[in-house]
């Protein structure tokens, strides 16, 4: 099942921290072409620091600035940061992989003052930028949709000048990644790199229908039948989990926690990325089966049609047909991606059916001749983008 989490663009971004609830499971996290949002900053803890440290006199970082620049050329951007400082620093910074792509910078001299302490992006460089005192220094950690190299970022420093009313400064450029897929499909599942995302998981249930069967049971059972056979196909397969865990932490945010699993598939560099889930509703009488996508390659919505076209009639339920959505995990992948709603677990009908191992076969029988079919209409598309 999913919610939808509205990202809210202010244009007091930089007056008025926005504090905004973050519940969703499958969030959907901006408008495809946003700006780089603010979202949910919490002040408290820095504010806190900065009381204590106030006395000391320590240099402070004051403010944070950001712009996009758009190659005209290469038609590639870059995300500066820039970050105001009361005093000299100096800065250090280093790439993290796991669980999901970071960089962190340590700014030595300087606390964080009065900035907040999350900042939230629009993905399509950075996801999310923490601020946090680390003894007398800040440390800055941006997640990231894909691993930066080297040469995708720069980080510096920049002395005051008082003339032109500058302070100190700190200044981050990261570079846009061109998606490391190529789409050059050819039929068949031979040699082709899938990712299945069975929804939920350890701390998060998901949907819990009215006999107590969680969403996360069903989903993973699913994705466990389906990969041998995709395996037998010739077919390299990862799962976001192969058990009932929380693929980022327990306690991670919802962000943290989607941005996880599609990690998984980019730095596979996965051909197809398929998220399965379970429905709910306030009406039990609802029930029926639907395949979302988020159509940001010329494959997403084939890839939905697909699986569609093979899920719905498996299920013997109501077709719900193929939808248009914002959802994080169909956005934030590279490659084409599609979000099934295997069912209702809030209709008891469905909810006995999705428990039967009978059901959840057809399921991973009818997904795998999905791929199948997608391969083989991609491969005749041409392929190529
Ligand atoms: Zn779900």
């Amino acid at each position: 099942m999913h919610r939808f989490v509205m990202t809210i663009i202010s244009l007091a971004i930089f007056l008025l921290p926005l504090q905004i609830g973050m519940a969703a499971s499958e969030a959907a996290v901006g408008a495809p072409d946003a700006k780089p949002a603010v979202k949910a900053p919490n002040i408290k803890s820095n504010a806190a620091v900065q009381a204590k440290l106030d006395k000391n006199k320590n240099p402070q970082i004051t403010a944070l600035r950001w712009a996009n620049h758009i190659d005209a050329v290469t038609g590639l951007s870059t995300l500066r940061l820039v970050f105001d400082v009361s005093g000299p620093v100096t800065v250090s910074s280093s790439v993290i992989g796991s669980p999901v792509p970071q960089l962190a910078v340590v700014v030595k001299g300087a606390v964080p003052g009065d900035v907040a302490s999350t900042y939230e992006f629009d993905g399509r460089i950075a996801e999310l930028l923490t601020v946090s005192a680390a003894g007398a220094d800040t440390r800055l950690v941006m997640q990231l949709p894909l691993m930066l190299e080297d040469t995708d970022y720069k980080v510096f420093t920049l002395r005051n000048d008082p003339a032109n009313k500058k302070p100190f400064r700190v200044v981050i450029d990261i570079g846009q990644k061109m998606p490391p897929i190529k789409f050059n499909f050819t039929a068949g599942l031979k040699d082709k790199t899938i990712v299945l995302d069975p929804g939920h998981g350890g701390s998060d249930p998901g949907a819990v229908g009215a006999n107590k069967t969680m969403e996360k049971t069903i989903t993973l059972a699913v994705a466990q039948r389906l990969k041998p056979m995709l395996e037998k196909a010739g077919a390299k397969v990862f799962l976001t989990r192969n058990d009932d865990r929380d693929v980022f932490g327990p306690n991670a945010s919802a962000v943290d926690e989607l941005s996880a699993r599609t990690t998984v598939a980019n730095n596979n560099k996965a051909d197809i990325f398929v998220s399965i889930h379970i429905n709910s509703f306030t009406n039990p009488i609802a029930g029926g089966i639907a395949t979302y996508y988020y159509q940001k390659t010329p494959y997403d919505a084939l890839l939905a049609s697909s699986i569609q076209s093979t899920i719905a009639p498996a299920s013997g339920l109501q077709n719900r047909g193929i939808n248009a959505a914002n959802f994080y995990v169909i956005k934030r992948s590279v490659m084409p991606a599609v979000l099934t709603e295997l069912g209702f677990i809030s209709n008891p009908e469905e909810e006995k059916l999705m428990n039967t191992a009978d059901f959840q076969q057809k399921m991973a029988q009818s997904i795998y001749l999905g791929l199948d079919k997608f391969f083989t209409q991609a491969a005749r598309l041409g392929g190529g983008q």
